[in-house]
Formats: structure tokens, C-alpha cells, sequence
């Protein structure tokens, strides 16, 4: 999740349904910094070879 407000990048770990969009969900989500709903999700898939997300920011 982006936050588009403050630049807040952090992970969502949370299950969503398939049958739900990025968007809609994102809709839905604050910033847990700033409270912005100014937020868009992004998909990450973790390194095949490692097994490790890539590194958070912030
Ligand atoms: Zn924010």
C-alpha cells in the first residue's frame, strides 16, 4: 500500500477475497500515518529464488 499523501509505503498482510479489485479495496484503506485515504495498492510477490519480500521502506 502507497499512501499518495505522505509517501508511506507499507505491507498489507491481510487476505482479501479474489473476487475483490485493488482498487476497491484500496477505497476502503486509510494511511496509517497520516489518515489519508489517498492510498493505492500494489501487488508484491516475494523472491521466488529467496523467499524474501523485498525490502520495506520507511
Ligand atoms: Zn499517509
Amino acid at each position: 500500500m502507497l499512501c499518495h499523501a505522505c509517501g508511506r509505503r507499507r505491507y498489507i498482510r491481510n487476505s482479501f477475497s479474489d473476487d475483490e479489485v485493488l482498487e476497491e479495496i484500496a477505497a476502503r484503506l486509510k494511511c496509517h500515518r497520516c489518515g489519508s485515504g489517498e492510498v493505492e495498492l500494489q501487488a508484491l510477490v516475494r523472491d521466488p529464488a529467496t523467499g524474501f519480500w523485498p525490502a520495506e521502506h520507511g
